[in-house]
Order: C-alpha cells, then structure tokens, then sequence
C-alpha cells in the first residue's frame, strides 16, 4: 500500500499530466477557447506544447486557469494586473539565484510581467522548463502567492 507521502506525490504527478486538448481544458475550467489563447498569449499560462505545436493542458492547468479567470472577473484585475501579481514573486529568492545569476537575469528588475517572460534569464534558469518551476507554480497555491513570501521572511 502507498504510504500517505508516495500517495501524495503520485496524485501530483498526476494532476501534472498533459492531457486535455484546449476544447476539453475549456470545458472543464468554463472559460472559451479564446480566452484561455489569450490567457496563453499574454504569458499567464504555460500549457505543455506538442511537436505539431498544439497545447495540452493538465488538471493543474485546469485550476490555474479558473484562478486567472476569478481574478479578472471576480476581483477586478485585468491582463496587465495580474501579470504584475506574478512578477511580484521573488525568483531570485526561491530559486537561491548568486549576485551573477541576478544581475544577468532581465526577470530580477522587471516589475510588470513574469521572471518566465523576461527576454534574458540568468544561467540557473536559462534551460529550466519554465512550466515546472515552483516559482510558475507559486501562483497555483490555495493559499495564494503571500503563503510562498511567508516562507522566505
Ligand atoms: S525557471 Fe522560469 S519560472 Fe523559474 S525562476 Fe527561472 S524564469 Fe522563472
């Protein structure tokens, strides 16, 4: 039998997994095909890319999107406030940048979009896949992207 940690881990796993095409991912999170796009297009999301260029969303992703769309909707914000919300978490600080890393890196002094956008990363990012990094997934958490700078102070 899984030990509670394992079970843990595989369900993770699991809700990671790409499998729903944009038709079902915009079922499942009730937001139109052309949204999540857009959401895609201004670097809110990072769903899995095929070969043939087609996205794949996971049940992770799924969540993610329903969170972008409470925020718009719900609280208000729009594209350009909920980008800056994502830059405001501290890469450097998660990912234990050097003085080097950061001051190579366009994502340390960038306020208004996401460390996984900045056109120059630092070298502990450059082949990173940006979609399974914590600091992508900071935002996913329940208890939102505070939880993660509790941590760090
Ligand atoms: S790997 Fe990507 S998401 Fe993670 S800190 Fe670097 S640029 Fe940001």
């Amino acid at each position: 039998m899984a030990t509670p940690k394992r079970a843990d881990a595989t369900f993770e796993l699991e809700n990671n997994r790409p499998v729903y095409t944009l038709g079902v991912a915009s079922q499942l999170a009730d937001i139109p095909s052309h949204s999540i796009r857009q959401y895609i297009d201004m670097g809110l999301i990072i769903p899995f890319k095929l070969e043939s260029k087609r996205h794949l969303f996971s049940q992770n992703d799924i969540n993610r999107l329903k969170l972008i769309q409470g925020l718009i909707h719900d609280k208000g914000l729009n594209f350009a406030g909920v980008r800056t919300m994502m830059a405001m978490v501290p890469c450097w600080a998660l990912r234990k940048c050097s003085e080097r890393d950061k001051l190579s890196c366009n994502a340390y002094a960038e306020n208004f979009q996401p460390c996984w956008m900045a056109s120059q990363k630092g070298s502990l990012c450059k082949n990173m896949d940006c979609r399974e990094c914590e600091v992508y997934h900071a935002l996913d958490l329940d208890a939102g992207i505070k939880s993660v700078l509790y941590t760090l102070v």
